[in-house]
């Protein structure tokens, strides 16, 4: 395998993939004040005053993402788990792409059942929950599952934790 086929196969991947962009793993990109154009810090909806901008990203479209040319530094620099071992051994691309393709599934259908939470915060949270649930029957038991085996496959392929939910405060605190 040459090096351009390896790089083909990545950016392959990466457009098939797209779960760093789509909410499920950050909440936000920062961004370096004198990058990118104008025109592709307004398409991104760059908050200027906090340097960064929010996730789901609006330019992640179908075939990846809609600004690569003049995408940030921390987009070009970002590779998880799946993406270094491919890198490294060039092997299994098509099992590492079923693998993404498990991950994107079970994103849409837990996304559909959570309609109304926050995207950036939506898998901590039923995560939380779903550790937190002490009768298993009061629970939709198959959404914890596929959150559950969501947050496995996040971890073991991608290289993913959630952070957890931190604690609103108490009054009085
Ligand atoms: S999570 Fe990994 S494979 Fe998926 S788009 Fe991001 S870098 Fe590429
Ligand atoms: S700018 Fe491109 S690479 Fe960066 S989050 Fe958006 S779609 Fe992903």
């Amino acid at each position: 395998m040459t090096d351009a086929d390896r790089a083909a196969d990545l950016t392959r991947l990466c457009r098939t993939c797209g779960v760093c962009c789509n909410g499920v793993m950050f909440a936000y990109v920062e961004v370096e004040k004198s990058e990118m154009r104008a025109d592709t810090r307004r398409r991104l909806h760059v908050l200027e005053a906090e340097n960064r901008f929010t996730l789901p990203c609006c330019e992640h479209g179908p075939e990846g993402c809609q600004v690569y040319d003049d995408r940030p530094s921390i987009c070009r620099s970002y590779t998880c788990a799946l993406y270094d071992e491919y890198k490294e051994t060039g092997e299994e691309l098509d099992r590492k792409l079923m693998r993404v393709e498990r991950i994107k599934q079970l994103v849409a259908t837990i996304r559909a059942r959570r309609r109304g939470a926050a995207d950036h915060e939506w898998l901590p949270r039923a995560i939380s929950e779903m550790l937190a649930v002490g009768k298993p029957t009061d629970v939709e038991r198959e959404l914890l599952l596929d959150v559950a085996e969501l947050a496995m496959r996040l971890q073991r392929d991608i290289g993913w934790s959630p952070k957890p939910i931190e604690k609103a405060p108490e009054p009085g605190d």
